[in-house]
């Protein structure tokens, strides 16, 4: 079934795939579908040429017919977000090419218009989280804190988008007690949904209307939604086990950048130093995936001061969390080539 999968923090990172349905673009341009699914968990990739079909495997696989409701029970989000009631930081993360919907999974599709909001039905992973960690905490009845921050990793610079100043980049630092963390990032205090979802929408807007925006780099930024969640240590949830952290949760929300290659950007000068700076944070973020999954080298050193992303997530995919990726790719032949590298970096990561 599609609620197969890890059971508890001792498996660190879930992956599930997502195929989009056909775009009108697509179809209007006569492509075929290369992908399809095979009961709940396989993927079958058609070569083009013909050939024999290729099967990946993933903790669940969702085709094209699948809602939004739907990816948030496969993904077992709100597994995730006991664990970080209980203390753990969790991440959920998108990860795929520009256009395989990395964005529409998390944050559902933008808004039409003014006065044209987006159907509840439509809504992203975050929204349905949100709603469903007010009320859990509202059902705790115990004092709980929430508060969030929004932030974007462009050309590896970090950009607070809940700011109220002029927009300048941000240092990462380290210490002992907090690992690492944005200096001066604003971290918001919420106490109800609509708070919560009036800081997405700031954040949401201000990444589609930021300069850098307007020429499609939001593909090319990583964004980063934080939730924090601590109470009194009197009022915690009856640990699970003795040997579970202390209050103190969070839950990640990363919206990557697009995976896809430089050569097929035709990146020169400026861009193709972004391209550099995607890519190593994505590349970063593999390595430090494989090396947490490799059982022989579990004492070994993992590089996560290779790049901004990896600093950041670094307590989510070390010890302390569990980490959800969902890999995002289009059914089209013509993108083939990338679909396979995001098939295989997330078979990699599981
Ligand atoms: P990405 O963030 O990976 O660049 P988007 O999320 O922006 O991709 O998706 C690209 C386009 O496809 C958008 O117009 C989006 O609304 C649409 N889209 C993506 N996934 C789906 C889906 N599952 N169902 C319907 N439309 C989708
Ligand atoms: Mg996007």
């Amino acid at each position: 079934s599609l609620e197969q999968g890890p059971e508890g923090p001792e498996t660190p990172i879930q992956v599930v795939l997502r195929v989009r349905p056909m775009s009108a673009a697509e179809l209007r341009r006569g492509e075929q579908s290369a992908l399809h699914c095979s009961g709940t968990r396989t993927l079958q990739v058609s070569p083009p040429g013909g050939g024999p079909d290729v099967a990946f495997r993933f903790g669940a696989v969702l085709d094209g017919a699948r809602t939004q409701e739907d990816v948030f029970q496969a993904c077992r989000v709100r597994r995730l977000g006991e664990l970080a009631l209980r203390g753990f930081s969790c991440t959920v993360f998108t990860f795929g090419q520009t256009g395989s919907g990395k964005t529409y999974t998390l944050t559902g599709p933008p808004p039409q218009g003014e006065g044209m909001p987006v159907s509840p039905s439509l809504a992203g992973i975050m929204q349905r989280t949100f709603a469903w960690l007010l009320e859990r905490v509202q059902h705790l009845g115990a004092p709980v804190t929430l508060r969030a921050s929004y932030l974007e990793i462009y050309n590896e610079q970090v950009h607070d988008l809940l700011s109220l100043g002029s927009p300048r980049p941000l240092p990462v630092r380290w210490n002992k007690s907090r690992g690492f963390y944005v200096e001066q990032l604003r971290v918001v205090e919420f106490g109800s949904l609509e708070a919560l979802m009036e800081l997405l929408q700031m954040g949401l807007s201000r990444r589609r209307s930021s300069a850098h925006t307007l020429n499609q780099a939001s593909s090319r930024s990583h964004a980063l939604l934080t939730l924090y969640i601590s109470r009194p240590a009197s009022q915690k949830v009856p640990p699970v086990d003795p040997g579970e952290p202390p209050v103190g949760g969070k839950l990640c929300f990363v919206d990557l950048a697009g995976s896809e290659k430089v050569a097929a950007t035709g990146s020169r000068g400026e861009l193709m130093v972004e391209a550099n700076n995607i890519n190593r944070s994505l590349l970063a973020l593999g390595h430090c995936i494989s090396l947490l999954l490799d059982p022989q080298r579990k004492q070994s050193h993992i590089p996560f001061r290779d790049s901004k992303l990896t600093k950041l997530l670094a307590d989510s995919l070390g010890g302390r969390g569990v980490t959800l990726m969902v890999a995002c790719v289009s059914p089209s032949a013509q993108c083939l080539p990338e679909t396979l590298s995001t098939l295989r970096y997330a078979s990699r990561a599981q």
